[in-house]
């Protein structure tokens, strides 16, 4: 029998405090979705009540089968009743399952920063752990600085850890706040805190300034603790938070940890981790870390001509895992299979069934080689993809035909001397033999050639009509001589709730944003099998 391991996520929540990351409500439902496929047992959504995104995606349904989402708040305030504490009431009537607490553990902090009395600051999670247990929620309790708070105060530390425990929280979760203790230090705390408090009620939540999150929090598991938090990719304020995506794979892949060990991340699930991981890159427009742990895109790359020989022989002479395990695939810099195996698993993964010595294989590779290196990435754009491979089969009928466009960007004073830019998009569509000539008006010039294609699409119009333009990303990629810029849609349809993704790639923002929209419209089309223009002409 392997004992159960629970796995926290933090991305939507301690993750969105690193530099330069701000998840917007559709980022947040989208990468929500992502963590609950991927297994994880709590998705940390944010704070509800004190910043409009978390209190909104709080209030949005967002369907999570199998995570707990989590709010995120403080502990109420000493001297008030929690009825008297409107930011505590609001929390606990926001939409979750489970309600984490962030608390002092330190009593250099209670003093200092709180200015209350140790006592009073006990009080406050006995009060506050009771009122998340009576309003129906799992609770948990965040003691920041924990571990500087227990070299300091070993005694006080403790009857903070003991007073959330006693008063029913599910989980005491043991907070290395500054990212200063080393493994060797976690792992003797925590075998002390888990005397006072069994094993399977301790958490660890560990920052990476030592960049040894990772290593912590296994330290941690080792002496006790039975839930991990994290982020994928790292994310977090400073140097970031423990790596979800370094961690995962360890606990289920490494002797020691796998044999003793099971979390909701299934073996088919992990699988997964290299996707999302890169996905959440591109949500955030961030250039992906190629040496990352396991799903860095050089993590499985051998590159000397002994190792490749080697590894052609057997994989493991160099690999500690095999790449497969974690959604990866092995890089040869001689040889094209690696790169085979990758887009069978892609087709495999899109839905797209091909005999593995299908010719086309071969020829879809040679494409997004090719795209990949004038700036196209598909890791973000499943639609595009999709669309890219069955065309190669011959299963995308060409719909229609945008025979030409023509966009306008104005800047001028109104009548009431304000200065406004407005966008006029004229588009020249060949629909079923027929020519559809349609305008529209927007903001910028891709919302209004959004606008004029979505006019008069003809015979396709009711397809089409319940389309909405959720998110657009453009990343400028410098390389070579020229820059480019690559853009990113996602689209959802309002009847269905289904989002896709669509990517296009130009050295001009509107042609790259034409191309995305018109896969997106295309991709529509296909799914709903619109009849092909043949048949509607006849
Ligand atoms: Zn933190």
């Amino acid at each position: 029998m392997r004992e159960r391991l629970y796995i926290f996520d933090t991305t939507l929540r301690d993750g969105a405090q690193s530099l330069g990351v701000t998840f917007s409500l559709a980022d947040k439902l989208l990468i929500a979705r992502m963590l609950d496929e991927l297994g994880l047992d709590y998705i940390e959504g944010g704070y509800p009540g004190a910043n409009p995104t978390d209190t909104a995606f709080f209030a949005e349904k967002r369907p999570l089968p199998s995570a707990k989402l989590t709010a995120f708040g403080m502990t109420k305030r000493a001297g008030r009743s929690v009825s008297n504490d409107p930011g505590f009431a609001d929390l606990l009537k926001a939409d979750a399952d489970a309600v984490c607490l962030v608390a002092k553990s330190w009593d250099y902090h209670v003093e200092v920063a709180l200015g209350i009395t140790l006592d009073e600051n006990l009080e406050a999670v006995t009060d506050s752990v009771r009122a998340v247990r009576e309003a129906g929620r799992e609770a948990l309790i965040d003691c920041e600085h924990f571990f500087d708070g227990y070299k300091a105060n070993p005694g006080y530390a403790l009857a903070c850890a003991r007073a959330a425990h006693e008063a029913g929280a599910r989980w005491v979760v043991l907070c290395d706040t500054n990212g200063g203790t080393l493994p060797h230090e976690v792992a003797a705390i925590v075998a002390e805190v888990a005397k006072a408090v069994p094993g399977d009620h301790l958490g660890i939540h560990t920052h990476n300034d030592t960049e040894n999150a990772v290593a912590n929090t296994l330290a941690a598991v080792q002496a006790g603790a039975r839930q991990i938090q994290g982020t994928l990719n790292g994310l977090g304020e400073r140097c970031g938070n423990a790596n979800l995506t370094a961690l995962i794979p360890t606990i289920l892949l490494k002797p020691g940890f796998a044999d003793r060990f099971e979390t909701g991340v299934t073996a088919e699930k992990l699988k997964k981790l290299t996707h999302a991981s890169r996905l959440l890159d591109e949500v955030l427009n961030r250039a992906p870390d190629r040496q990352a742990a396991y799903v860095g895109e050089s993590a499985f790359a051998h590159k000397g001509g002994i190792h490749v020989s080697a590894v052609q022989k057997d994989p493991r002479t160099y690999e500690h895992v095999p790449p497969e395990a974690v959604g990866n695939a092995r890089k040869l810099l001689v040889s094209n299979q690696a790169g085979r195996s990758n887009i069978l698993a892609e087709l495999e993964r899109v839905g797209i069934e091909v005999a593995r010595d299908d010719p086309h294989v071969g020829l879809l590779l040679e494409e997004v080689k090719r795209r990949e290196s004038v700036g196209y990435a598909y890791e973000g754009a499943d639609a595009s993809f999709e669309l890219l491979a069955r065309r190669m089969l011959g299963e995308v009928p060409q719909f229609f035909a945008v025979e030409s466009f023509r966009v306008m960007v104005e800047r001028r004073h109104n009548a009431l001397g304000q200065l406004i830019t407005i966008s006029e998009a004229t588009v020249k569509v060949r629909v079923a033999g027929e020519i559809v000539m349609s305008v529209g008006e927007g903001n910028g010039p891709v919302h209004a050639l959004d606008q004029a294609l979505r006019r008069d699409l003809g015979k396709y119009q009711d397809y089409i009509r319940d389309l909405d333009l959720v998110d657009y990303k453009v990343r400028i990629l410098t390389g070579g001589s020229d820059a480019v810029t690559r853009v990113l849609i996602e689209t959802r349809d309002r009847k269905t709730h289904s989002r896709w993704f669509t990517v296009g790639v130009s050295p001009n923002i509107v042609d790259a944003s034409f191309e995305a929209l018109i896969d997106s419209i295309t991709y529509k089309l296909l799914r709903d099998k619109a009849p092909a223009p043949e048949t509607l002409a006849a």
